[in-house]
């Protein structure tokens, strides 16, 4: 049993606190864990109103290393002592390469975080295993990676951005785990414009494609995204896949 609670994304209900990122926590098997952190450390605070309690997460996993998903962690691990946090080697990287081209704005993570707090970076490329039935799994982009559980439903891919594209993600997935199906991908699509959440940084037919190609061709049951998808791909989404499209927002808890 999987059961997904959405701790920090781009939308929030009163209650709760937004901010551009993204961070899960998971409660798999009676276990607690973690996928990123969001920006800045509010998702602890969401957590706490959430019931959550974070000091409990035994193991963490940082998606890629865009500071949108890694920026928290200091906060994490202030409330959380123990639990290590698995990620790519290339992570700690993307910043400086970032930082070569200077037309770019640096999408990287502070490399003072993982000096900092070297201790509790666990850096590998995979595939291996967060616990038992919960893999990581390396994609094409060398800092980005996918969190696959195995559910009673089939599996459910948790990608927080999905640089390496979405339905490429969920294609080797499902090569590497042949007997099962892929009942769920969770996570940003990477289709938003550089003016914000409102544009569109894509074709509309490549959002068309992409949402056929996943519930058509890849038969994934279940959609669930948010973040850096962005409001118009979601709208162009929910038109051409309406059954199976599920919106992420701070505080959104999904069971599998
Ligand atoms: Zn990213
Ligand atoms: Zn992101």
């Amino acid at each position: 049993m999987l059961r997904l609670t959405v701790l920090i994304e781009n939308s929030a209900p009163d209650h709760l606190i937004a901010e551009h990122g993204l961070s899960l926590h998971l409660d798999y098997e009676g276990h607690s864990y973690l996928l990123d952190s969001g920006t800045s450390g509010l998702f602890v605070r969401n957590a706490d109103r959430l019931g959550i309690d974070l000091s409990r997460v035994e193991r963490a996993a940082l998606s890629h290393g865009h500071d949108d998903h890694a920026g928290g962690f200091s906060a994490f691990f202030r409330r959380n002592q123990q639990a290590p946090v698995l990620a790519r080697p290339a992570a700690v990287q993307a910043y400086l390469e970032d930082t070569a081209d200077p037309s770019r704005r640096p999408a990287g993570v502070d490399p003072d975080l993982f000096t900092k707090w070297a201790g509790r970076f666990d850096l590998a490329d995979g595939p291996r295993l967060l616990a038992p039935g919960l893999h990581l799994i390396p994609d094409a982009v060398s800092h980005e990676q996918s969190l696959v559980a195995e559910t009673a439903h089939g599996l459910v891919v948790m990608n927080s951005c999905c640089h390496a594209g979405a339905a490429h993600i969920v294609h080797e997935v499902r090569a590497l785990f042949p007997t099962q199906k892929v009942h769920a991908i969770v996570g940003g699509f990477h289709l938003v414009g550089k003016t914000g959440m409102g544009s569109l940084g894509v074709a509309p037919e490549q959002v068309r494609l992409l949402s056929r190609r996943l519930a058509e061709e890849l038969e994934v049951e279940q959609i669930c995204t948010g973040h850096c998808t962005g409001h118009p791909a979601f709208d162009l989404m929910a038109q051409q896949e309406p059954g199976c499209l599920i919106p992420l927002h701070t505080g959104t808890c999904l069971s599998f």
